[in-house]
């Protein structure tokens, strides 16, 4: 039986163009379908568009940063639901980060090996929420 996350549509927010790579390169073997956004205005036209099953947003962005793109997704009931995980260089408090609606965060730089686990790991816990 294949794990319930394959199939399951990841957007990855990230200017870093190294970043972005990697983060294809370690999602790309597990089943996800991968799309990428550069900037804060890509994410929302992209998030609007795709309606991704779960958003990896990088919080320091070009146009506008993951905080205003979050706050804006929330904001639109099309795009209320995706949960979306934040990609930090510094931790973030809990309460901040749920206040900012993150569903959680990890931060960077990740640990490659760790990583596909902690999205799986997240996709589950969601599993178990009603929608
Ligand atoms: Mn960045």
């Amino acid at each position: 039986m294949q794990p319930p996350q394959v199939g399951k549509t990841i957007l990855i927010v990230e200017d870093n163009p190294v970043n972005r790579k990697l983060f294809l390169v370690v999602l790309r073997r597990h089943g996800y379908r991968l799309l990428t956004a550069v900037d804060g205005e890509e994410a929302l036209a992209v998030a609007a568009r795709e309606l991704p099953d779960l958003i990896l947003m990088d919080l320091q962005l070009p146009k506008l940063n993951g905080y205003a793109v979050t706050q804006r997704l929330k904001e639109s009931p099309d795009t209320a639901g995706i949960p979306v995980v934040a990609l930090t260089a510094h931790a973030l408090q809990d309460d901040q980060a749920q206040q900012s609606g993150f569903t959680e965060t990890i931060t960077k730089p990740i640990d490659t090996r760790a990583f596909p686990g902690q999205i799986d790991d997240i996709f589950q816990k969601l599993r178990g929420k009603p929608a």
